[in-house]
């Protein structure tokens, strides 16, 4: 369903994607931008890095106690990744449903045109990420890009507080 804000425009939404190592040294950067912009998203920032042990370690603090992981840690920081923030309205539902399920063996299977199933290799080297919740999307955002984004940006102008010499 459309969701609407008090002026009657449509409401959109802002989305962490991330095209994680294996996706960027497999040389899929470009297919996956073309699905983006084809599937309506607009491209609002984005970065190429490399993430470290403590900086990958923290965006998936959530999986800390699971078995897979220092394997994941160590995927994640074995080549450069793309991160961006994607917008349109439902963005992060939507962009969720682009890239198919984590294991992208079942992907394969279940979502044969799924992002996961074109580059995927597993459960693991899955090729792309995508914030799994509007709050999710906002605490990634904010990692990555700190308070440049436009929502951050928003919600601080009410706040600022000027210094008087
Ligand atoms: N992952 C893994 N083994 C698993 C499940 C997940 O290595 O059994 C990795 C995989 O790269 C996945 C990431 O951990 O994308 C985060 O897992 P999550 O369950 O949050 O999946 P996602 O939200 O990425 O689909």
């Amino acid at each position: 369903p459309t969701r609407s804000s008090s002026n009657g425009s449509t409401e959109e939404e802002e989305t962490l994607a991330m095209v994680k190592p294996d996706g960027v040294l497999g040389n899929y950067t470009e297919r996956i931008k073309n699905a983006v912009v084809e599937s309506g998203f607009s491209i609002i920032r984005e970065t190429v890095i490399q993430l470290d042990e403590h900086r990958a370690s923290t965006f998936y603090v959530e999986h800390s106690s699971k078995s897979f992981f220092s394997s994941l840690v160590k995927y994640m920081t074995s080549g450069p990744v793309l991160v961006m923030i994607l917008k349109k309205e439902n963005a992060v539902a939507d962009w969720r449903a682009i890239i198919g399920p984590t294991d992208a063996r079942k992907a394969k299977i279940t979502h044969p045109h799924s992002i996961r199933a074109m580059c995927g290799l597993n459960a693991e080297k899955n090729c792309v990420h995508g914030s799994d919740s509007l709050e999710s999307a906002r605490r990634e955002i904010s990692f990555f890009f700190g308070e440049i984004s436009t929502d951050a940006k928003n919600l601080c102008k009410s706040t600022v507080t000027y210094r008087v010499n």
